[in-house]
């Protein structure tokens, strides 16, 4: 009868991995995207209804360029010393995309809480 232990373990770890696997599917259920250039967001876009476009985005003279590709979205080029923010691929949700000295972040909307006691 004890062995069974090992096997209940396992079955509840299986669940657990479910269920959060679940929870973390839906926690990125939008697909509203920000440019934010110095703290203002510049563009906001739904991956789903944009279409395959290249955005520009400059600061001080310095242009960035960002792909919008089959309802992804990532740093194509970019005019920095670093070229972290390209490097750094496609955006997904847990890691925004971060040009350092361009000001500039591409991130998924609905990840600042503070959006809502603005409104009006
Ligand atoms: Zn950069």
């Amino acid at each position: 009868m004890k062995q069974k232990w090992p096997f209940l373990l396992a079955s509840m770890l299986f669940l657990i991995g479910i269920v959060g696997s679940i929870l973390l599917l839906q926690r990125t259920d939008t697909d509203i995207i920000e440019i934010v250039q110095d703290g203002e967001v510049r563009y906001q876009l739904d991956l789903q209804k944009t279409e395959n476009q290249i955005v520009e985005v400059e600061y001080e003279g310095r242009v960035n360029r960002i792909e919008i590709q089959d309802h992804q979205i990532h740093m194509l080029e970019a005019d920095c010393p670093d070229h972290t923010c390209v490097n750094m691929g496609w955006l997904d949700s847990a890691t925004p995309i971060v040009c350092l000295p361009n000001h500039l972040v591409i991130q998924f909307s609905g990840k600042t809480d503070e959006v809502d006691g603005r409104a009006g």
